[in-house]
């Protein structure tokens, strides 16, 4: 333990994934911006599930369904207090960010709020942020527009402003960009989106582990984002929003659970959340999410949040000085990503060479196209920080980068 009161030793050994090892060499895992690694404590939580609380929760009288209940409304509880709701009947449990997102999308357009308005995503959306926008924009005959983002990677405020008025839905953007690392200003946008009368839907995605994710403060109307990325199991996400808005939209999927009472005339809704977690849902994985977000608060999330940015600071500068290294993006707030290119080479070519090394990178477009048209490129190397990596991972990294160079200059 540091005097702080965060040690990575102690993350570090609660992640097997980091026994691994790659061509005889330790993993240098660095793409916990696609998916953090998962601590043994959520492992057992999720076997501890199936080997005693195994049951379809919400239907059964029996001990079992009742333990598996008790243990899935208890876990809703933990993710509300994480992000700060006001009841854990805000909280509805989703397959992850993408599908957060398309249900706000269709249950937005299927209320009618969408017909013939705008609805706008920034430059520096995930697929994820756009798709399901633009699939609800057919449905309603909606216009979708893009705001700018500047040189530096941030929201273009001015532009967005422009951009927004009386025939504004929605804004839709992320809080953090997977690319840029950018940590987006909500709470300030929410001002101008609101005083626009629209909604804004936050992408929260890589927010959860990049920043204190406040609902209230923010004072978005949706926010969405992905266990996975907060050292979760895979297919297990949330959907944030005031109880309000969720009992005024239609539901986004029929089933199971989600009713109130059914003739083949009508159907009424259960209350929210159920109203949208129709089916079975993924119980292990929110018992598996209940337990990574009480594993992440032990680490004094705080201090271990500002341990990864440090060390992806460091290798944002040292990369930078690298001759041929281009570094994207210089936001004034920015998480523990790095996106960059080696100058007249493929950005899978360097992330092979540094696989070749026991280094985990992401290189491609990020399920961000459009942002790679903003950039002048096809493709980046990411390497993404998290709180169990460390000052000699990043040497790696640049020892890696540079031998990289050497072979494929
Ligand atoms: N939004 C952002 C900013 C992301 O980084 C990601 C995943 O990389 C997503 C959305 C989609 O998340 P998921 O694939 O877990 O639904």
């Amino acid at each position: 333990m540091t005097s702080s009161g965060f040690s990575v030793e102690a993350a570090r050994a609660a992640i097997p994934q980091l026994k691994v090892q790659v061509r005889g060499k330790g993993l240098v895992y660095l793409d916990s911006g696609a998916t953090t690694l998962k601590p043994q404590s959520v492992i057992e939580r999720v076997s501890r599930y199936y080997l005693n609380e195994n049951s379809n929760v919400h239907r059964g009288a029996h001990y079992l369904a009742e333990a598996g209940t008790y243990a899935y409304e208890s876990a809703r509880q933990i993710v509300a207090d994480f992000v700060g709701a006001t009841t854990k009947e805000e909280i509805v449990f989703t397959r992850g960010t993408t599908e957060s997102l398309n249900l706000v999308a269709s249950a937005l357009s299927d209320s009618g709020r969408l017909k013939g308005k705008q609805i706008i995503v920034s430059e520096m959306e995930h697929h994820s942020n756009i798709v399901p926008w633009q699939l609800a924009a057919n449905r309603s005959g909606a216009t979708l527009v893009a705001v700018r983002i500047d040189d530096r990677g941030e929201i273009d405020r001015g532009h967005l402003r422009e951009l927004l008025g009386k025939q504004t839905a929605v804004v839709a953007l992320t809080a953090c960009s997977n690319v840029l690392g950018t940590i987006v200003p909500v709470k300030e946008i929410a001002a101008d989106v609101h005083a626009a009368g629209s909604l804004l839907v936050v992408d929260a995605a890589q927010s959860v582990t990049a920043e204190r994710v406040d609902v209230k403060s923010w004072d978005a109307d949706f926010v969405a984002f992905s266990g996975h990325k907060v050292f979760a199991p895979f297919g297990i996400g949330v959907l944030w929003a005031k109880k309000g808005i969720l009992e005024e939209l239609p539901p986004y999927q029929g089933g199971g659970s989600m009713i109130h009472q059914v003739t083949f005339e009508n159907t009424t809704w259960a209350d929210v959340p159920q109203k949208f977690e129709a089916g079975t849902p993924n119980v292990g994985g929110a018992l598996g999410l209940g337990e990574a977000i009480s594993w992440f608060q032990a680490q004094n999330p705080d201090l271990a949040m500002a341990h990864a940015k440090s060390l992806a600071e460091k290798a944002r500068q040292e990369l930078s000085a690298i001759e041929g290294v281009t570094v994207y993006g210089a936001p004034m707030k920015r998480t523990s990503i790095v996106a960059f290119n080696l100058n007249g080479v493929h950005a899978s070519d360097v992330a092979t060479v540094l696989d070749q090394q026991g280094i985990a990178v992401r290189a491609g477009h990020m399920c961000c196209q459009p942002l790679m048209v903003r950039l002048g490129t096809k493709a980046i190397v990411r390497a993404s920080f998290s709180i169990y990596n460390t000052a000699a991972e990043v040497e790696s990294l640049l020892v890696g980068v540079r031998k990289a160079k050497e072979m494929l200059n």
